[in-house]
C-alpha cells in the first residue's frame, strides 16, 4: 500500500488546470449572471477538445461523459439564463432540473463503470444506444405524466433513509450516493487518474446542482471544471504512457533521452544490469522475472545521492546523477547494489494457479512453488569526462557494465577503473542470480 498510486501526489496533477481554471471562471464572473458568451462557450469547447482526444485515445467512458456533462450544462443554462431573464420559473423547470440531478449520476455510473470493450466504433454505438433508449423510454413516461414524474423525483419517499443532509431530493440524492460508492471502489481498486477524474467530477457536479439557480456564475465554473478534470487526466495518462514504462512504473527510454539533453556539465550515468535474469526466467517463468523487474525497479527508484532511476530496456535499468562527477555517486550506487542483492522475493505460486488450465501452465513456465529467490545487479558508472555527450557517456558505462560482469557480476565497476569502486559484498564473486 505503501506505493499505491493513490498515495503518490503526481496522481492528482490533472487536478490543477481544472481547479485555476473553475476558480478563474467563477471569480471572472458576476454572482448573478450564467457568465459572458465566452463562459457559456468554454464547457462546449473543452467538450469537443474532451471528445477529439478521447476519440484519438480510446477513451470511450471519457466520450461519454464529458458529452452526459455538456448535455447537462446546456440544458441547466437554458433553464437558469430564462430564470434569470424573466425572474420566474417556467411549469416545466422543476421536472427538468430533477431529472438531471437523476440522470447525470446514472450516466456517470453507467459509462465510467462499463468496461471498455471491443472496437471503439461498436463500443460507442452500444453505449450511446443503452443510455439512449434509457433516456428516451423516460422522456416518454415524463411526457405523459409530468406532475406523477415530478412527483417521483423529488418526493421524500423513505422518511427512515437520513438524507436530509442533502441539498437534493430523495431519489437523485441516493443514485448520487451509489455512484460516488462504485466509482470510488473503481478508483481504490484500479487506480488511475482517469478513475480518480470520474469521481472527483461527479463530486463537481454533486456541488453544483443544487446552486445553480441561488449563483448561477457557478455553472459555467464548475460545470467547466468537471469537464477538464476528465480531458486533463485523458492527457496525463497519454503522457504516462509516453513516457512511463508500463511494467515497472519507471520513467522510460524516451524520459531517458529527454533528461539526457538537458544535462549540465557534470552528470553521471550509471548503467545497471540484473545479473543471469535469463537463467532466472528459464528457471522460475516469464511472470515471476516480471515480479523481479519490479521489485529491482523499486529498489532503484529510492536510490540516494539525486539519482533518478529509468528503465533503459528489457533487464537494463539506468541512474542519473545530475550536478555530480562519479566519485560523488559511488556511495550510492553501491548502496542500491548492496539492496537489491539483500532483497528477497518470495515468488507466487503461478504453478498451483494454473493447475487446471494446460495453456497457462504453458505460457507460466514453470512457475515459482512460493521459493525464496534472490537477485543482483551489476553496475558501470561513467561522468561527463568520459565522452563528449550523453550517448557516449552511456558507452563508456555500458563499458564499465562489461567490466563488472567480467569481474564476477554483483559489484560495481567506474569507467577506466580496472579496481572494483567500492567493497564488494562476499557473494559477489559466486554471481549467483537466484538461489
Ligand atoms: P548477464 O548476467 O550477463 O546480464 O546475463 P543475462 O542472462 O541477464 O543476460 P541476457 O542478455 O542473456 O538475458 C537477458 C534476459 O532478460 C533475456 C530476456 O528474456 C529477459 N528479459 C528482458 N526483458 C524482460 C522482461 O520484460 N520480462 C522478463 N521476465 N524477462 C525479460
Ligand atoms: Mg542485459
Ligand atoms: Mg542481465
Amino acid at each position: 500500500m505503501r506505493n499505491h498510486l493513490l498515495r503518490q501526489p503526481g496522481h492528482y496533477l490533472f487536478l490543477l488546470p481544472a481547479m485555476l481554471v473553475g476558480l478563474g471562471l467563477w471569480w471572472a464572473t458576476p454572482a448573478d449572471e450564467v457568465g459572458s458568451p465566452v463562459h457559456r462557450i468554454l464547457p462546449l469547447v473543452l467538450t469537443c477538445l474532451g471528445i477529439g482526444l478521447g476519440l484519438i485515445y480510446n477513451r470511450v467512458r471519457a466520450v461519454c461523459l464529458l458529452l452526459a456533462i455538456a448535455l447537462a450544462f446546456a440544458m441547466l443554462h437554458g433553464l437558469v439564463g430564462s430564470f434569470l431573464n424573466t425572474g420566474a420559473v417556467t411549469a416545466l423547470t422543476p421536472l427538468l432540473f430533477h431529472s438531471v440531478s437523476l440522470w447525470l449520476p446514472l450516466l456517470f455510473a453507467l459509462h465510467g463503470l462499463w468496461p471498455e470493450r471491443g472496437r471503439l466504433r461498436q463500443d460507442l454505438l452500444l453505449r450511446g444506444v443503452v443510455s439512449g433508449a434509457a433516456v428516451g423510454v423516460f422522456a416518454l413516461l415524463a411526457a405523459q405524466g409530468p406532475q406523477g414524474m415530478h412527483d417521483l423525483l423529488s418526493d421524500h419517499h423513505w422518511a427512515w433513509l437520513p438524507t436530509g443532509w442533502s441539498r437534493l431530493a430523495q431519489l437523485p440524492t441516493l443514485v448520487f450516493v451509489a455512484a460516488l460508492v462504485g466509482l470510488g471502489v473503481q478508483a481504490l481498486r484500479q487506480p488511475r487518474p482517469l478513475h480518480t477524474a470520474m469521481l472527483i467530477a461527479l463530486l463537481v457536479v454533486w456541488a453544483m446542482l443544487p446552486r445553480v439557480f441561488l449563483s448561477p456564475a457557478l455553472l459555467p465554473a464548475l460545470a467547466s471544471t468537471a469537464l477538464l478534470l476528465i480531458v486533463s487526466a485523458m492527457l496525463q495518462e497519454s503522457f504516462h504512457m509516453a513516457y512511463r514504462d508500463e511494467l515497472t512504473g519507471l520513467p522510460g527510454r524516451r524520459a531517458l533521452n529527454e533528461c539526457l539533453q538537458r544535462v549540465g556539465a557534470t552528470y553521471t550515468i550509471a548503467m545497471v544490469d540484473v545479473d543471469h535474469f535469463k537463467r532466472f526466467n528459464d528457471t522460475h517463468g516469464h511472470d515471476n522475472g516480471d515480479d523481479v523487474l519490479k521489485l529491482v525497479a523499486t529498489r532503484l527508484a529510492e536510490v540516494g545521492g539525486g539519482g533518478r532511476a529509468f528503465r533503459y530496456g528489457g533487464e537494463e535499468f539506468a541512474l542519473v546523477f545530475l550536478d555530480r562527477p562519479a566519485p560523488a555517486c559511488v556511495e550510492a550506487v553501491e548502496a542500491v547494489r548492496a539492496t537489491v542483492e539483500a532483497t528477497r522475493l518470495q515468488l507466487r505460486d503461478r504453478a498451483a494457479r494454473a493447475q487446471d488450465d494446460a495453456v497457462g501452465r504453458l505460457q507460466r513456465g514453470r512457475g515459482g512453488g512460493g521459493t525464496v529467490v534472490q537477485v543482483t545487479v551489476s553496475i558501470g558508472m561513467a561522468d561527463h569526462r568520459a565522452g563528449d555527450d550523453a550517448q557516449a557517456v552511456i558507452k563508456a558505462a555500458d563499458q564499465a557494465l562489461y567490466a563488472a560482469k567480467d569481474a564476477g557480476r554483483n559489484c560495481v565497476r567506474a569507467h577506466g577503473q580496472q579496481r572494483p569502486v567500492a567493497v564488494r559484498s562476499r557473494e559477489a564473486a559466486q554471481g549467483s542470480a537466484s538461489r
